[in-house]
């Protein structure tokens, strides 16, 4: 597929942005990047992170009760580098989520309270990457809720109603940014933030260390996707148009 000649642009009237995604660093290893970019120009942008992330490490506790307060610490600071707006914790317990509809109901709520003009979640779809990563349970889950969310349950008023009663009218999300998707087809130049990203990730110290091999390899992946669009640093989505 020919590289388009510019890298994608958000229009400036989306002031507002929802990231989704199921633990604490999903964000920082993926969209990070753009998310930084997208708050130095003066957008809020806000996370929601389903899982309180405690499966993710093998120490602590049996439970993870142990390690969950930890990254909370962990992923406040990490969204005080992005310059994150506000993270909302849906404290579902990590590794076991499903893509139910008390999950979408939910996000929904998130969705309407926030009332985004874009929502950014990861591709349900993938099963796997490359020969070497089988995408987590969890990802697949809270992306196949989220985008059920944007449509069609947030804009429709028939659906959960009892959100109806909690004051939350529907809202029309305008854009959805799909990261993760095979292929890509825009792309955020994310050169001048590049390093933002990096210390962000780095923020998640209980999943990666001293992160000594963080900057290579996001830097890596950056150089890939800025391949596509004809710049040093990118990362990708499929791009969905809900909204002209
Ligand atoms: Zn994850």
């Amino acid at each position: 597929m020919p590289a388009p000649r510019t890298p994608y642009q958000m229009r400036e009237a989306f002031g507002t942005i929802l990231c989704i995604a199921a633990h604490p660093d999903d964000i920082e290893f993926t969209i990070a990047g753009s998310v930084a970019r997208w708050t130095r120009e003066g957008r809020a942008v806000f996370f929601c992170l389903v899982t309180t992330g405690g499966a993710g490490t093998n120490e602590h506790t049996p439970s993870g009760d142990g390690l969950v307060p930890i990254r909370e610490r962990e992923l406040h600071e990490a969204a005080r580098i992005l310059g994150v707006q506000e993270v909302v914790l849906l404290g579902y317990t990590d590794g076991v989520v499903e893509p139910t509809l008390g999950l979408r109901r939910d996000l929904t709520r998130v969705i309407r309270r926030i009332r985004p003009d874009v929502v950014v979640c990861s591709d349900p779809t993938v099963r796997w990457y490359a020969n070497e990563y089988l995408n987590y349970p969890d990802h697949r889950a809270v992306a196949s809720a989220a985008l059920d969310a944007v449509f069609p349950s947030s804009e429709t008023r028939g659906i959960f109603p009892e959100l109806l009663t909690e004051g939350l009218e529907p809202h029309k999300v305008k854009e959805v940014l799909i990261s993760g998707a095979e292929p890509a087809d825009a792309w955020v130049d994310i050169g001048d933030t590049l390093a933002v990203k990096c210390a962000a990730l780095k923020a998640h110290a209980s999943q990666v260390g001293k992160g000594e091999w963080v900057d290579a390899m996001l830097g890596e992946w950056a150089k890939q996707a800025g391949k596509r669009v004809g710049v040093e640093s990118a990362e990708g989505y499929r791009r969905m148009i809900l909204w002209r």
